[in-house]
Parts: structure tokens; sequence; C-alpha cells
């Protein structure tokens, strides 16, 4: 059945926050490998959705399963949905800025099981490889010798991408990545997603519809903490339900 198929798969969740419905009977679907695209208006839910993914907010009710079903996630704290794979990204870039770039992913690699990392721990020839795997798909080669502080914004948003592959997660929850970008950095950062999506699966949320276009995957509409459409951009955004949400405002 779908359930069992599907990486991610939440069904009738709902979460108050002081009697106010911030999350409605959500229900949405990730298979494995899919990328996708979540959008919707200010306070829509999109924040709330990744924080109930993470384990940082515990819906009230509703499914929320992992992994073809097989992991219940309203039953973990945040550590141990990490430790699952599930790897987030906020909003803001959160580089260590006195460390060199090649620090900073070294420092990703060795932070594994929630153990604080230390740099003073062994780098294995494998260290020196992912390090240089994950430069290349960062595009940040020729940077690895900066201090990350130094870095454009682009480039700070791009390491810490870069930090979270790291990590190696199953899948990615990126959070408004290209905010504060100028259109060479998002479609940069367009392709970057793409390229990470070959072999992992990405849900980002984003307001920036160049750049969720530029993604070409399917896009979930989040209205009232609950999905209004879903569908290719061009057919969700002319959806007249749609249209009338973000008009409207
Ligand atoms: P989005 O990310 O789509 O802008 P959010 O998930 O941040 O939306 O918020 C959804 C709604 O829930 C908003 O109306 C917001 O004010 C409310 N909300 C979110 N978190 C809390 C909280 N901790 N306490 C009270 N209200 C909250």
């Amino acid at each position: 059945n779908k359930i069992t198929r599907a990486l991610l798969y939440l069904s009738g969740v709902s979460v108050s926050f002081e009697g106010f419905r911030a999350i409605n009977n959500l229900s949405l679907t990730i298979d494995h490998g899919e990328m996708r695209a979540i959008i919707g208006p200010n306070g829509a839910g999109k924040t709330t959705m990744m924080d109930i993914i993470t384990g940082k907010t515990r819906p009230d009710e509703g499914d929320v399963l992992y992994n073809d079903g097989n992991v219940d996630l309203t039953q973990l704290d945040e550590t141990s949905i990490a430790n699952l794979g599930i790897g987030r990204k906020f909003q803001k870039p959160t580089v260590f800025e006195q460390h060199t770039v090649e620090d900073n992913l070294l420092l990703s690699l060795k932070a594994d099981r929630g153990v604080w990392p230390n740099l003073f721990w062994r780098t294995t020839e494998a260290h020196r490889e992912r390090i240089d795997e994950i430069l290349e798909i960062t595009k940040l080669t020729a940077h690895r010798s900066r201090m990350a502080g130094a870095l454009s914004h682009g480039q700070k948003q791009w390491l810490e991408i870069g930090m979270l592959l790291g990590q190696d997660p199953k899948l990615l929850l990126v959070d408004e990545p290209v905010a504060g970008m100028t259109d060479a950095e998002t479609a940069q950062t367009a392709d970057l997603l793409r390229d990470i999506a070959k072999d992992h699966s990405v849900v980002v949320v984003e307001h920036d519809m160049d750049f969720v276009r530029a993604l070409d995957v399917k896009v979930t509409v989040l209205h009232e903490g609950s999905v209004l459409a879903e569908g290719r951009l061009d057919q969700v955004t002319s959806d007249e339900r749609v249209i009338e949400v973000y008009l409207g405002r």
C-alpha cells in the first residue's frame, strides 16, 4: 500500500497553539528520492510542518511515519530523528565563521551521533575524500582555505548545505535557501539542490517563484495548515483557489 512505500507520510496531522490550529488535518506524502517544493503565504504552517517532521513540535493528532511506515516520528525526540538521517537547514546560515571552509566541512563530518565535534579528532582519508566531493558539489573548491566568515551570503548558504551533506542525511529539509541571494546565486542554488536530489530526498520551503520554477519539481501549496493544491508549479499557480489565497492578502 501507499503508506509502506513512502519515505515520509503525514496523515491527518493537527497542532494548535493556544487554541489556534496552525496545522489542520495535514496530509502529505514524500516518496523515496523525491524533491518537493512547499509554498504558501505567510502563516500557512510551513515552518510548523518542518518542526513536526524534525520532532521540535509534537502534533496533537495524526500520523507522521518515516521509512515505509516503519518509524513513528511522533514518538521520537529531535536527536533521534536527526540520527535517522533527517537533516534540517534553517533559513539563516550558521557556519563557523572563524574556521576555514574545509574545517567547517570536517566538523560536520565528525559531528555524528549528537556528539559535539572536535577538530583535533583524527582526520581519516575517508574524511578528506568526502570533503573534496562536497566542495565539488557545492562549487566551493576554490574557497576551501578561506575563512567561512569571508564568504558571500550565497556561499555561506552553500557551505551550510554542504555541512548538512557531511552528516550523510537521507532526507534534507531546507528552509528558504535563496532568501537574500542575487539572481545568479539563486539559479546556482537551484542547480545545487537538483544535483543533491539525484541521491537524496529533499523538501524545500521557498517563497521565490523563479527558484521554485527552476527546481522543476512537484509543488505543495499550504494554506491555513493544510494542503490547498498539489502539482506542477504552472498547474497550482493557475488554480483559482491558489490565486485567491496569494492575491487576496
Ligand atoms: P509559515 O512558516 O508558513 O509562515 P508558521 O508555521 O510559522 O507559518 O505559522 C503558522 C501559524 O501558527 C501562524 O499563524 C503562526 O503565528 C502560528 N504559530 C506558529 N508557531 C507558534 C507558536 N509557537 N505559538 C503560537 N503561534 C504559533
